[in-house]
């Protein structure tokens, strides 16, 4: 989850309890990080960024479909570029072992592995899940990306 417009705080709880009456069972969520807005516009309020596990009996599909109906309920704009100031982005970083490759979604989320603010709150709740694809666990790949951002 991410978003710098609004309370973030206030979102992020109403997006889980919808995420909750949806389906999405038990539920477990980071604290919530602040982050310097990266590749945006001078001037662009800071992010805050937290991660959730859950457990989904649907497809990943029908997934991205609530999650995308929660960002328009938060009032996000349906065109927009990324990193856009938004007042909620929910991202679908990993899907148990799946990888899928579809123009509507992609996973494991390809830029996952660039970024500290979804490595750091996700590696806060699920260290050992490991992408499918390259066998990497999500601690491991925080260290990783830890290491080539002090290089
Ligand atoms: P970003 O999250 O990178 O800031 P957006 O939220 O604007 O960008 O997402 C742009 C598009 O990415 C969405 O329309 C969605 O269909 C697609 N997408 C592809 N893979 C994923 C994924 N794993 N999770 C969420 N959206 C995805
Ligand atoms: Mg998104």
């Amino acid at each position: 989850m991410g978003g710098n417009l609004g309370n973030s705080a206030k979102i992020f709880e109403q997006a889980i309890r919808k995420l909750t009456e949806n389906g999405v069972q038990s539920i477990r969520q980071s604290r919530i990080y602040r982050t310097a807005p990266v590749d945006c516009v001078p001037g662009t309020p800071d992010f805050s960024n937290a991660a959730l596990t859950g457990e989904w009996t649907g497809t990943a599909t029908d997934l991205l479909a609530l999650t995308q109906q929660l960002e328009r309920e938060a009032g996000r704009p349906a065109r927009h570029s990324s990193r856009e100031s938004r007042t909620l982005d929910l991202d679908l970083i990993l899907f148990g072992g799946e990888c899928f490759d579809s123009p509507a979604l992609t996973l494991p989320h390809p830029r996952a592995r660039q970024r500290l603010f979804v490595l750091e709150p996700l590696a806060e709740i699920a260290p050992e899940m490991r992408f499918p694809d390259t066998g990497e666990s999500v601690a491991e790949a925080l260290a990783r990306l830890r290491t080539e951002a002090e290089a």
